[in-house]
């Protein structure tokens, strides 16, 4: 920030009577440079986990597939790997220690999208999704309808929360309130230590410039049952047009529906901007919403139809995967706030 603090930054960023917005931020710290593709395919995921996803989903293309195969194939490795808590099997439950899981699944070629919510016992919610895109009129399924409707799929049941998962639950419910009669053990590790956000974009654009994308969570940990964060809402948690690009939001979903995230996202490509400055512009409309500071994260990472990607967050530590020619490569997302 130079010669300026940050509180003076925000005091001069408050500009009332100035005659400019109550807050413009002014600079973006950068990790890695953004990645730049020379050419087609390119694949995009979040977070650390990107990097496996993006693997399964290059294994696709490199086979001459095409991107909706691809984003579910990168999305199910994800889902299915129980080491990681924020996605399908292993996910960290809701507040009664069910895992409930939300996915959802856009096709770009035939402009159609389908979406999961609240799905328990289905190890690959994205691949739920995409049937209720394919063998259904509608776009949204959620609970028990969502359930049945992956059984008679032949889709099988599975008990998702792992003794892992279960273990950092029942601290969270232990640690809650001295007030109540359940007890933590006398010493608390420093694997009970919990995480409450993680989800995965997986985005891409063929050889052919068709894109697909998906976004798959296991949400919000220990959330009251029944929540839906942005993941399975289409132009939240996901978004894409085959003319334009696509998005992908993780983070603390209230925020990103309630600025329609990814769709934002795709229309602020669609009139012109890069990838990059159009994730930050949105990043910048929330902490703008929240007067400048933001105790939560959200992070936003998108592609055009060239390849070009971008992403943004709140705060640092949000790394992206990108597979192009160079190989599959983790960055470090620009980031607005400490
Ligand atoms: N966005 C997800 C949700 O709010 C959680 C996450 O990305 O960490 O459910």
């Amino acid at each position: 920030m130079g010669d300026l603090s940050r509180r003076d930054f925000f005091k001069n960023a408050a500009g009332v009577g100035l005659g400019i917005s109550f807050f413009e931020p002014i600079f973006f710290k950068r990790g890695a440079a953004t990645a730049v593709s020379a050419g087609l395919p390119v694949i995009i995921s979040s977070g650390g986990h990107g990097i496996k996803a993006n693997e399964a989903a290059w294994q696709i293309l490199s086979k001459g597939g095409n991107s909706l195969d691809a984003v579910e194939k990168g999305a199910n490795v994800i889902e299915s790997d129980q080491e990681d808590m924020s996605v399908g099997l292993g996910g960290l439950p809701n507040e009664e220690g069910e895992v409930e899981l939300d996915a959802s699944i856009m096709s770009g070629p035939d402009r159609n999208a389908g979406a999961v919510g609240a799905l328990k016992y289905i190890e690959n919610p994205c691949s739920v999704a995409r049937l209720v895109m394919e063998r259904s009129d509608h776009v949204m399924m959620v609970g028990k309808g969502a359930l049945r409707f992956a059984l008679a799929h032949g889709f099988k049941k599975k008990d998702l929360l792992t003794d892992k998962a279960r273990e950092i639950w029942l601290r969270w419910k232990e640690n809650l309130s001295d007030k109540d009669d359940w007890f933590p053990p006398k010493e608390l590790k420093e694997e009970d230590v919990f995480q409450t956000y993680g989800t995965i974009n997986v985005l891409v654009v063929d050889v052919n410039g068709n894109i697909s994308g998906i976004t798959t969570t296991s949400g919000l940990a220990f959330k009251i049952p029944g929540r839906l964060g942005d993941s399975p809402i289409i132009g939240a948690g996901l978004y894409l047009d085959n003319d334009v690009g696509a998005a992908g939001a993780t983070g603390r979903g209230e925020e990103v529906i309630k600025t329609c995230g990814s769709f934002m996202v795709v229309e602020n490509m669609r009139r012109g901007m890069s990838p990059q400055e159009a994730c930050e512009d949105v990043v910048k409309r929330i902490i703008k919403w929240h007067g400048g500071k933001a105790d939560f994260q959200d992070n936003f990472v998108a592609i055009n139809k060239k390849g070009e990607t971008g992403a943004a967050s709140i705060h640092k530590r949000f790394r992206y995967a990108v597979y192009n020619e160079k190989g599959n490569n983790l960055y470090d997302g620009a980031y607005l706030l400490d």
